[in-house]
């Protein structure tokens, strides 16, 4: 007998559910209209409260199958809008990923499944020398112009999937020369704020490598010292939502020794860790919790996520940038801010993209229905659930398009991919584009070329 009513050992994996947490769910109510998943797909299961409800009958062990509690879990987003709807302050993260963590241990797992998901969890994203020969082969294509005769073959569908959908949205990727030459370390200019060790996260930095520069430029302008933080490594994000803690403690672990070894070596030490990823920031912020029961890293990782920033939140409280009167695109300069889950729901950051955009000379921002619901990204949410990512983006796109806006600016790589989809979907291109928050900016400052 388990502690929860489970009678048998095929009951062990329900007691890895955050079973307590569960009952901090009054059953109110108040996260339904709020979930995405819950709007699109119509059923109880697929709500916050009934996600809720079927891990704690499973840890009770009076769930008949446990493949009701995977289809609904699986269908999750993961992108926590439930947790900032909630009255009573149930955490449905710790609970999703208990889940997700729990699963792991039922359902079975093809041994293909299991290499591919251990090759890109512990051999791709946490190496930067991987992670590089790859957007090196990504520009090496780019520049073959092979890509355009090849999409819609019979061959590309089958090989890419879901991921071929993506691949037109890729942005162009600098040569290795660039790559090779960008500056490793920005120094203030004006008046100095603070000094950041810069976050550039995994494939972030591999397939959006001219964000990550202009947001190092961004955070220069604004009176910072600035480098990339020196033996980084991906941030553990898509291991956590995949229930493999493990590997997810060990990233963040390799993560709090980089910074510590250079917040030692730089005289004042280190003021800020920067990012402009909202799905890794939120997991940067959680270093805390994540590590908590190991005495050895506890107090370091608080400390790590305690200097934790949004770059829009650095660059907000900095001095001011040097904007210059934007010139409208398509005839206008409205643009709508798309926001990202984990940094709305985690890391609560809301007001600064919002106040940056309102700043620049001539730029109107015109705020969305349902800002706050999630697009449909959500990690690779939008690869293993193609159809359902669809439907959520499709209502999105309806809001995108009620603005009137020609610029969609969002703070997220997944985020700026699936609404450079939606756009496509909704027969905008060349109409409409998606911009990261961080190439917006830089291009409306007085040392931008793109927009003279
Ligand atoms: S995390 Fe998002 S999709 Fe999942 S239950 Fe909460 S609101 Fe719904
Ligand atoms: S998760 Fe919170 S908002 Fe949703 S039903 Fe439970 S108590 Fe109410």
């Amino acid at each position: 007998m388990n502690k929860h009513g489970g009678d048998d050992d095929a009951q062990a994996w329900t007691r890895l559910l955050a079973y307590e947490e569960t009952f901090q769910c009054v059953q109110c109510g108040y996260c339904l209209p709020a979930c995405p998943t819950y709007e699109t797909m119509g059923k109880e299961t697929h709500s916050p409260r009934g996600r809720i409800n079927l891990v704690k009958w499973a840890a009770e062990g009076k769930l008949t199958d446990w493949r009701l509690l995977a289809d609904s879990i699986d269908n999750c987003l993961g992108c926590r809008a439930c947790e900032t709807a909630c009255p009573t302050g149930v955490r449905y993260g710790a609970i999703f990923e208990s889940a997700k963590h729990a699963l792991q241990y039922k359902r079975p797992q093809s041994l293909v499944g299991k290499a591919v998901q251990r090759g890109l969890f512990a051999h791709v994203f946490p190496r930067k020398r991987v992670l590089r020969t790859l957007a090196n082969a990504t520009w090496l294509y780019q520049k073959s112009g092979i890509g355009p005769k090849l999409r819609g073959s019979r061959i590309w569908r089958q090989t890419l999937g879901p991921l071929g959908a993506f691949e037109p949205h890729l942005p162009a990727l600098p040569s290795p020369r660039e790559r090779a030459l960008r500056p490793k370390r920005r120094t203030p200019q004006g008046e100095a704020h603070g000094r950041a060790a810069f976050f550039a996260g995994c494939l972030m930095d591999a397939l959006f490598e001219r964000t990550n520069d202009n947001s190092m430029r961004l955070l220069q302008a604004t009176g910072c010292e600035v480098a990339p933080l020196a033996g980084g490594t991906c941030c553990g994000a898509l291991h956590a939502h995949a229930g493999d803690f493990l590997l997810a403690r060990e990233l963040a672990k390799r993560n709090i020794a980089a910074f510590e070894e250079m917040n030692a070596s730089a005289s004042g030490g280190i003021d800020y860790i920067v990012n402009n990823a909202g799905g890794c920031g939120a997991m940067l912020v959680e270093y805390g919790h994540l590590l908590r029961e190991e005495p050895e890293w506890a107090e370091r990782a608080s400390a790590f996520s305690s200097k934790v920033r949004d770059i829009s939140q650095v660059l907000a409280a900095g001095g001011p940038l040097p904007f210059r009167e934007r010139k409208p695109e398509q005839g206008t300069n409205i643009v709508t801010y798309q926001r990202s889950c984990h940094m709305t729901n985690v890391q609560k950051v809301t007001s600064e993209p919002v106040r940056l955009l309102q700043s620049i000379p001539g730029v109107e921002l015109r705020e969305m229905k349902e800002k706050d619901k999630c697009c449909g990204s959500a990690g690779i949410y939008n690869l293993v659930h193609h159809r359902e990512a669809m439907d959520i983006l499709d209502v999105k796109m309806a809001h995108v398009r009620n603005t009137g806006a020609v610029t969609v600016v969002t703070t997220n790589p997944g985020c700026l991919l699936q609404m450079q989809m939606g756009i496509s979907r909704e027969g905008m291109d060349g109409r409409m584009r998606a911009v990261h928050l961080a190439d917006y900016l830089a291009d409306a400052c007085e040392w931008s070329t793109s927009s003279e």
